[in-house]
């Protein structure tokens, strides 16, 4: 079987995307490749699937999270995730008809059940943390239901009534006067803010919102190969939605910190080792830091500066498959010695004069020769 698609490349989002623009490009694709449009299509059968998929987790918060995490790996046997919720053969055409249904009823949803909003955080990390994974301890103010009032801010014992103003809709009707006479128009209850409800004794925990902030702690599981600017997902540990809305997510921004030694781009990471001149010209074995520690390297003889060499594996894991790895991409810098001593500048001058051969001082009494003569001296 072919390797499964990213399900953001199915839907044609970004990894960002919020959730009406995955439930647009959804409703784009489902329309493009329904079985009704497409009538004896295998291949828009298949598409239809794939994007239904694709949608069935990026429209859960929680199912996102994971996918966010382990990739596909998160729904397959044994995987991270919970089990396997999807089941292509349990699709539910009515889902999707539904969809397409006309909604409207959002001015009723407005006075209803509302999810908490999400809560944005940024933690730093190390370069090993990243690539190697680790967790950690965070601290969140999040607005949360009230513990004394159980969220009706009401005084425990005592409870809400209904606001007469607006007879516990919420919303409020108010005639207004224009040019073009007098016009109705709705609005929030200005009596209650839209609660519906009167509070005679407010609590004193949260003085009648049914709401406090609270410090939450949580260990996060900071998964191997995660990038710098990418955000986990903690489903329902965002704010109290209100009137049984929900929870929001609490999304957690990674801000890996630059390493004064390796640079990260994606999977790969790029460093430069410093070679002799000799070895440069020589060759010879060289040990190059890794992330996984020192390994050994063979420099070819007549090795040129800036040369670049590639280390398989031994780059940052994939967030979806740690089995897959990066390469460390090496260049190779040749230190140019500086300070020579006499004889070692003497034997560099005639390696590239040599027909001018300079003789240590010293060694003055010999009678100057040049190299062929000297050569041809030895070996006669
Ligand atoms: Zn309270
Ligand atoms: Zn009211």
């Amino acid at each position: 079987m072919a390797e499964k698609r990213d399900y953001y490349d199915v839907l044609g989002v970004s990894r960002s995307a919020g959730e009406d623009e995955i439930k647009k490009a959804y409703r784009k694709l489902a329309k493009k490749y329904h079985p009704d449009a497409n009538p004896g299509d295998k291949t828009a059968e298949d598409k239809f699937k794939e994007v239904n998929e694709a949608y069935e987790v990026l429209s859960d918060s929680q199912k996102r999270a994971q996918y966010d995490q382990f990739g596909h790996a998160a729904f397959e046997q044994g995987g991270a995730g919970a089990g396997g919720f999807y089941n292509a053969g349990d699709f539910d055409m009515g889902d999707i008809f539904s969809m397409f249904g006309f909604g409207g009823g959002s001015a009723a949803r407005r006075n209803g059940p509302q999810r908490g909003r999400d809560v944005n955080i940024t933690i730093q990390i190390s370069f090993e943390e990243a690539v190697f994974g680790c967790k950690k301890d965070i601290q969140v103010n999040v607005t949360d239901t009230c513990d004394t009032c159980g969220g009706t801010g009401a005084k425990p014992g005592t409870h809400a009534e209904t606001c007469p103003v607006c007879h516990g809709t919420g919303q409020e009707r108010v005639v207004q006067q224009s040019i073009f006479g007098s016009m109705q128009t709705t609005r929030t209850c200005s009596a209650c803010r839209g609660t519906g409800k009167k509070i005679k004794d407010p609590c004193t925990s949260c003085r009648g919102t049914g709401f406090v902030k609270k410090t939450k702690k949580y260990e996060i599981n900071i998964p191997k190969g995660i990038d710098h600017g990418q955000t986990i997902r903690l489903s329902g540990k965002g704010e109290a939605g209100t009137k049984g809305g929900g929870y929001g997510d609490l999304l957690v921004t990674v801000y890996v910190k630059p390493h004064s030694y390796f640079i990260r781009k994606g999977m790969d990471i790029y460093s430069e080792k410093t070679i002799s001149f000799t070895e440069a010209i020589l060759g010879g074995e060289i040990t190059i830091n890794t992330i996984y520690g020192e390994q050994k390297y063979t420099v070819k003889p007549g090795t040129q500066p800036n040369t670049v060499i590639t280390l398989k594996n031994c780059g940052v894991p994939s967030l979806r498959n740690e089995k897959y790895k990066g390469n460390q991409i090496v260049t190779l810098k040749v230190n140019i010695p500086t300070g020579l001593t006499e004889k070692q500048k003497m034997m560099l001058h005639n390696w590239s004069n040599p027909d001018i051969i300079v003789e240590l001082p010293g060694n003055d009494e010999k009678p100057k020769k040049n190299f062929k003569e000297k050569v041809k001296e030895m070996f006669e």
